[in-house]
């Protein structure tokens, strides 16, 4: 399959699953806009050498997913957008009485507003190529919760619920939404709590993701970026177009348990 002559915009993609996302529908034809809240000669640099690598155009935008008129500003920037994929997303781990409301506050708005601020701009631009797919990177914790991740389990059951309600009011077109929901794959945003992890249990770096990390995977593997960009170019086939308004886990079986 070819993705020529589509444009990809992917949030929050000069790392980890956004460029993994990237790099995959680039491979399959797709021209991209990467993004970050960043601005560096390191990410227009990256941007280029994945136009160069795969022959298509790529371009990097700067946007700051954690507010709305950004992310709007970077679809009408980006001024064409066949696939929309919403990936921007932090973390932060404490118990509910103890979280901080900064973070929960950025959370809800990069994990989860933001996808209505993108989806909003990007719809009409969808209509008018009169072909769309909207993907939305949730989670496991999409489906399931884990204690201490609120703020996280929150944003990620919404984008989930967002991703059912858009399959719903672009039924009749040639717009589907669907929602990836990955388990662990090993991210700067997954390497992270390694260190934390392993010194709560007194462990190595390397006990602390087999048995913490790795615990509800039943595959006892991390997913691969590869893997998840694989699955978004097989939702934009012509395989996938009846598939709308639901979601795709690509955990190991954690959602299986
Ligand atoms: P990552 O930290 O490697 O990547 C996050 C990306 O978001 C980076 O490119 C970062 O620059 C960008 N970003 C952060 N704040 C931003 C902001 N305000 N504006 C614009 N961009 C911003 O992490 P990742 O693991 O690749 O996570 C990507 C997505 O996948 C997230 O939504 C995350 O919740 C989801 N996810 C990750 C895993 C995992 O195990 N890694 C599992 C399930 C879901």
């Amino acid at each position: 399959m070819t993705l020529k002559g589509k444009t990809a915009v992917i949030t929050g993609s000069n790392s980890g699953i956004g460029l993994g996302v990237a790099r995959e529908l680039a491979r399959a034809g797709a021209d991209v806009v990467l993004n970050s809240f960043t601005d560096r000669d390191e990410d227009h640099a990256l941007a280029r050498a994945l136009g160069e690598e795969f022959g298509v155009t790529a371009r990097y935008i700067k946007a700051d997913m954690s507010k709305g008129a950004e992310c709007r500003a970077l679809i009408e920037q980006a001024g064409v957008c066949d696939i929309l994929v919403n990936n921007a997303g932090i973390q932060h781990v404490a118990p509910i009485d103890e979280f901080p409301q900064d973070k929960w506050d950025a959370i809800i708005a990069i994990n989860m507003s933001s996808a209505f601020h993108t989806t909003a701009v990007a719809l009409p631009l969808m209509r008018k190529a009169g072909w769309g797919r909207v993907i939305n990177i949730a989670s496991a914790h999409g489906l399931t919760a884990s204690p201490y991740k609120s703020a996280y389990v929150t944003a990620k059951h919404g984008v989930v619920g967002m991703t059912k309600t858009v399959a719903l009011e672009c039924a009749r077109e040639e717009i589907t939404a669907n929602a990836i929901c990955p388990g662990y794959v090993l991210t700067p945003l997954v390497e992270s709590q390694i260190p934390d992890t392993a010194k709560k249990y007194a462990m190595t770096e390397e006990e602390a993701k087999q048995k913490v990390i790795l615990e509800r995977q039943p595959s006892k593997e991390f997913a691969t970026t590869e893997q998840i960009g694989g699955t978004a170019v097989f939702l934009c086939s012509d395989a996938a177009a009846q598939i709308t308004g639901t979601t795709i886990s690509v955990d190991g079986g954690w959602t299986a348990l």
